[in-house]
């Protein structure tokens, strides 16, 4: 296989290049090479080339293999035809938009079209995963224990006893497909349905395998390693290509979403890759200043408190807060607000310096009342 060339110098646009700016320039670049308008020799490649690096660019999930792993990242994860399922390619080239299908021929379609006969592919399925923050924090390698359809080993998935076969389904010949002729005033036409009789399938079962009782699928435990990325949020759904179930005779297996739960941390509120805390500071510290010690998500940093803060001060640590998911080198910040401690219960001594503190700044400052003054008054 030849060497891939990079993504964003296909497309020409930066490494930070928002979503509509790739969609923009791959429009732009697609429409000049598309095949049905460009003839020449090198065209076709090159469609299929941009359309990669779109699909890819894309999908943010993709997209942050692809930053991290280069290549190898999104190959290894994707099939071919997995890189282009789901890309959005929908309003691209309006009414072109359905030569696409026809001519990546067998890729699956776009848009999670799928074959219309044939077995059915296997099911999508979910997996819910609970991360700490500290995990969404660095990433998390889990192994996830799941219970799938898996392709019955005793028949190869066929779905039939040991030697014996399915055979073609005589309404359809094969087929799947049976095409009824209708007439009406405009003229005939034909159309085209699955086959009731073997929904679909074009083979029919006679001696079902014992093992799977002919559904050519058993339930099989399965470990799988899943990389989380660094900056995943509460919400945040990885899909692995082709780790749903199994499908039968042959049929693609479906996809696996993992779905993400971040437990609330009781020391930080997360706003995307923003961290906020709170601290608790003594009227004596907020006057005069000091540097406290307060943790993060990876560790205790220094938070310099100016002297003079007043309570409702909202200070920023910046690069303290949650990796960014797509670009795990940029960091949020993390916000404190500072609130003061109003000590419950003094000491004598402590009650004492607070009343020598209390009459000293009576002498030097006026409490802060606000003073009414009827307007009426002359
Ligand atoms: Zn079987
Ligand atoms: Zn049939």
């Amino acid at each position: 296989m030849s060497t891939k060339r990079d993504y964003y110098e296909i497309l020409g646009v930066a490494k930070d290049a928002p979503k509509d700016q790739i969609k923009a320039s791959y429009r732009k670049l697609a429409l000049k090479f598309h095949p049905d308008r460009n003839k020449e020799a090198g065209a076709e490649d090159k469609f299929k080339e941009l359309s990669e690096a779109y699909a890819v660019l894309s999908d943010d999930e993709k997209r942050g293999l692809y930053d991290r792993f280069g290549h190898a990242g999104v190959d290894q994860r994707y099939s071919q035809e997995d890189i282009f399922r789901g890309a959005d390619f929908g309003d691209i080239f309006g009414n072109l938009g359905s030569i696409f299908e026809s001519f990546f021929g067998g890729m699956g379609g776009f848009g999670r079209q799928r074959r219309s006969s044939g077995p059915p592919p296997g099911e999508d399925l979910r997996y819910d995963l609970e991360l700490t923050l500290e995990d969404a924090f660095r990433g998390a390698k889990r192994e996830l224990r799941l219970r799938r359809p898996e392709s019955c080993e005793e028949c190869k998935g066929s779905g039939a006893r040991r030697g014996t076969s399915r055979k073609t389904c005589g309404v359809c010949h094969g087929r799947g497909q049976v095409q009824h002729a209708t007439r009406s005033v405009f003229g005939s036409f034909v159309q085209v349905s699955n086959c009731g009789q073997c929904q679909g399938t074009g083979t029919l079962l006679e001696h079902p395998c014992d093992e799977c009782d002919g559904e050519g699928r058993t339930m099989q435990e399965r470990n799988l390693e899943v990389e989380i990325p660094p900056g995943v949020d509460d919400g945040s759904r990885l899909r692995l290509g082709g780790e749903g179930a199994a499908g039968v005779q042959g049929a693609p297996r479906g996809d696996l979403y993992v779905f993400v739960t971040v437990r609330p941390d009781p020391r930080f509120r997360r706003d995307g890759e923003h961290l906020l805390a709170a601290v608790d500071v003594d009227y004596a510290r907020l006057a005069l200043g000091e540097t406290i010690s307060i943790s993060t998500v990876d560790g205790d940093v220094d938070l310099e408190i100016p002297p003079g803060t007043t309570p409702g001060t909202r200070l920023r640590l910046k690069g303290k807060g949650m990796p960014e998911l797509r670009r795990p080198d940029r960091r949020g910040d993390l916000f404190v607000d500072v609130r003061l401690r109003v000590p419950g219960k003094l000491s004598k001594r402590g009650r004492e310096l607070m009343e020598e503190l209390r009459d000293e700044l009576a002498a030097e400052d006026k409490p802060g009342w606000f003073r009414f003054r009827r307007t009426k008054d002359k």
